[in-house]
């Protein structure tokens, strides 16, 4: 399975239905994955029970298949990996790179900080009824990287979004780190997913550094949004993919990526579309990023709490 080969993946959150905009990350890695003959492995992200919808495993595999997507070897599901996250988060914290933290939201609010965690507890902390979480460090050399649609990014992570969380104070592990060593342990070459991950990815780079394994190569495919400019997501109510009618979803998710099939195909099977797909398929295609919106966020002011290690 290794070597020289392409290996690309999909890796949906059971947090509701596939909506469009899932169906249209499935669709651009998908085709890229057997463009490139490569494997497309398929990854359930069910590592946060709390914000998961009971029975949305299945329904997104049903989902896949309808659609007639066919992944390469079983699915990985992460609810069977911790142990594998646990041994990341230990590394970390042994060769120091990753320290307890009990600082609650509402204190950090309390002390006056916003979503950039200032590095309180980077010194120590203390014990706390609830437990604490782990925090990895970051640092403020530019972590840089282009992306193969929205091209160079870089991001410096300690002022623009501090040591960020890896495991939960409820013990849960963060996303952030099992997308790390899921992406390593499967031997993904390109990550292929939606653009409102494009700030998560230097984070992503930082954690891969850290525990030594290889940077995959990203391209991040245009987000699909609401009238109002929302990403579209199940909280803000984007309905369920149609099962009945999926070559009608498919052909509009291959027109939103650039690529519109001719129109007769809105009424062929989902065969017939896919073999134009194939064959048309050129990442080139892909609409280009909207200039007013940039890559990642411009890095803040640092800010810092008084007395913290730098
Ligand atoms: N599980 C994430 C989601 O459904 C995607 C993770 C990724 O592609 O890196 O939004």
């Amino acid at each position: 399975m290794r070597g020289s080969r392409y290996i690309g993946r999909y890796a949906p959150s059971p947090t509701g239905p596939l909506h469009f905009g899932s169906l249209v990350a499935a669709v651009g890695s998908y085709l890229e994955a057997r463009r490139r003959q490569g494997l497309w492995l398929l990854r359930i992200e069910d590592i946060d029970p709390p914000r998961e919808m009971p029975g949305a495993k299945d329904l997104i595999l049903k989902a896949l298949e309808a659609f007639g997507f066919q992944w390469d070897g079983p699915v990985l599901y992460q609810s069977d990996r911790i142990e594998h996250y646990q041994a990341a988060v230990a590394s970390l914290v042994d060769r120091g790179h990753a320290y307890p933290c009990s600082c609650s939201r509402a204190r950090l609010r309390r002390l006056g900080f916003g979503t950039l965690y200032p590095g309180l507890c980077r010194n120590g902390t203390e014990a706390h009824p609830l437990g604490h979480a782990i925090r990895v460090l970051t640092h403020d050399e530019p972590i840089a990287f282009t992306d193969r649609r929205c091209g160079p990014q870089s991001q410096r992570l300690e002022s623009s979004v501090g040591d960020f969380v890896i495991r939960r104070r409820d013990g849960l592990y963060a996303y952030q780190l099992a997308v790390v060593v899921d992406d390593a342990a499967q031997g993904i070459t390109e990550v292929v997913r939606g653009a409102d991950l494009l700030q998560s990815t230097p984070r992503q780079i930082h954690l891969q550094r850290l525990l030594g394994l290889p940077t995959p190569a990203y391209l991040h495919l245009p987000v699909v949004t609401d009238a109002a400019g929302r990403k579209l997501s199940k909280q803000t109510g984007a309905p369920p993919l149609d099962l009945d009618h999926p070559t009608m979803g498919l052909w509009e998710a291959l027109a939103f990526l650039g690529h519109p099939p001719p129109l007769p195909l809105r009424r062929a099977n989902v065969q017939a579309l896919w073999e134009w797909a194939h064959h048309h398929w050129d990442p080139a295609r892909i609409p280009a990023p909207d200039p007013r919106q940039g890559g990642i966020k411009k890095t803040r002011t640092p800010a810092r709490a008084p007395g913290t290690r730098s």
